[in-house]
């Protein structure tokens, strides 16, 4: 399997050539040629293997149509040292609970930082210790984090050999839990830097180092974003094992609400369905921030400006343009690399939007690819938040809260709807109180976190000063 970029770079690439890359040269994203074809045999065939042999293995067949780079035997090593009952607390891995007539939740967040972005990050972890072994090479990692993402990467990363993780985050922004869970990692390969301004100065900051191309060579700086084709190829999997714990047989079929931000989660479920997963409709759900819903609503995407972000209670979904956005209208548009080139490198640095509305392609977006979307407010995810854990007794976090109301708008009788789970409650205390009037419980390995010692460094939101910072560590 060969590797394009969504913007018509002519140079296939290799899994692990893009594995430690970020954006492709011409500014696209990367996507398989062509997605491998899932017949009626071997989908049943693997929803043996998921129930007999559990979910590494699954991962390890998914992942194999993808991957002709590493050994078959290694990369079922791999599978089977990420996706652990010690790892992910349940032999299950991703095990799916009804909520309420045709709703189910698929939990993806009960790995080492209680969010989704674990079930691919744990992976990315040991693929990269993997390859850089195998090169002979070292990798710094620097990114910008408001929460999720930063704690995945650093979980994900800790004691690995040969890379080392620079995490900037906007210094007192975070939750203390979540500013807990990531200054209270003391391994040696994990720095953590305090900014003294916002995530966007953060996230500035990052980009003013990655465009110093002579000192990104020198010190081997690469990043763990959300665009990264093996996160979302890891992403792949769990869409399987939830259909696969939801049907008895491959006739029936399934649908997905899933909590977006950056699109990665639900362009995921997208390349499963892509691949031939029965799956009916893929439902977007959006916060405040609904750039996304927009689209699917109008045809119309149009990225926000800073100040045009709002800061909400699912704060891991306030974005202002969809970094993985690109890699499903590259399929929308048929695979024209030039048109989606016209809209993401031309138009939307231009204008700040393009209008897919009058494009055959937009109607197909909800006819032949099943997409809906929604959106939901604060007070909807109070309101959500309440009602489940009054009428069901379960607690859902404020991100999954997001995915149920929307969810609850597009359920069709017979069609089992699946929830993705993308966080525990326990993240987000402050809104499941102002919403239930009780703490959300919290799993052992946490509790008394707030007060284990701290390592952070402080700095100003200075790229010398960043530069100079990373330079003395590697030295
Ligand atoms: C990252 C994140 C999301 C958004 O996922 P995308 O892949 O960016 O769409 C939703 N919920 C939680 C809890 C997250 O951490």
């Amino acid at each position: 399997m060969k590797y394009i970029s969504t913007r018509g770079d002519q140079s296939p690439k290799h899994f692990c050539d893009i594995l430690l890359e970020g954006l492709a040269p011409d500014g696209g994203l990367y996507l398989p040629e062509s997605y491998p074809q899932i017949d009626d045999a071997t989908l049943s065939r693997w929803r043996g293997v998921y129930h007999s042999q559990g979910y590494a293995e699954l991962a390890f067949e998914v992942l194999s149509l993808y991957i002709d780079d590493i050994p078959a035997a290694d990369l079922k090593a791999l599978c089977h040292k990420t996706y652990t009952f010690e790892v992910f607390g349940t032999p299950e891995i991703v095990p799916l609970r009804p909520l309420e007539d045709g709703i189910w939740l698929e939990a993806l967040s009960n790995g080492p930082t209680l969010a989704f972005k674990d079930m691919a990050m744990q992976l990315l972890g040991n693929l990269f210790e993997y390859e850089l072994a195998r090169r002979g090479e070292e990798l710094n990692i620097l990114g910008a984090t408001s929460g999720d993402t930063g704690s995945a990467a650093e979980y994900a990363m800790r004691g690995k050999k040969g890379v080392r993780v620079f995490m900037t985050s906007p210094a007192g922004r975070m939750s203390p839990f979540q500013q807990a869970q990531m200054f209270s990692l003391m391994d040696d390969n994990i720095v953590n830097i305090a900014v003294d301004g916002v995530f966007d100065d953060c996230q500035d900051m990052v980009k003013a180092v990655s465009n110093d191309l002579d000192f990104k060579r020198q010190y081997k700086i690469g990043t763990v974003n959300s665009i990264n084709w093996a996160r979302l190829l890891a992403q792949v999997v769990y869409y399987f094992a939830g259909y696969f714990q939801a049907t008895q047989k491959n006739t029936e079929k399934v649908s997905f609400t899933v909590p977006s931000g950056n699109f990665g989660n639900v362009c995921a479920g997208h390349v499963a369905r892509m691949m031939g997963l029965p799956i009916a409709r893929l439902v977007v759900a959006t916060n405040e921030n609904d750039v996304l819903d927009e689209f699917f609503r109008t045809g119309v995407y149009r990225v926000r400006s800073s100040t045009d972000t709002h800061e909400t209670s699912s704060p891991s979904m306030d974005i202002s343009k969809a970094s993985n956005f690109e890699r499903f209208v590259f399929d929308l548009l048929g695979r024209d690399a030039a048109l989606t080139k016209s809209y993401f490198g031309d138009a939307l640095s231009r204008v700040g939007f393009f209008d897919l509305e009058a494009h055959p392609a937009f109607s197909q977006a909800a006819r032949r690819y099943g997409f809906d979307s929604g959106k939901s407010t604060h007070a909807d995810r109070l309101a959500t938040i309440r009602d489940t854990w009054e009428r069901h007794g379960m607690m859902i976090d404020t991100h999954t809260a997001d995915g149920v109301k929307v969810a609850r708008e597009h359920v069709q009788a017979g069609v089992p709807m699946i929830v993705l789970e993308t966080a525990l409650p326990i993240k987000f205390a402050e809104t499941i109180v102002e919403a239930t009037g009780r703490e959300p419980d919290r799993p052992a390995k946490f509790i008394g976190i707030e007060a284990l010692p701290k390592r952070v460094v402080s700095m100003a939101a200075d790229v010398q000063a960043i530069k100079t910072f990373v330079a003395g560590h590697c030295a």
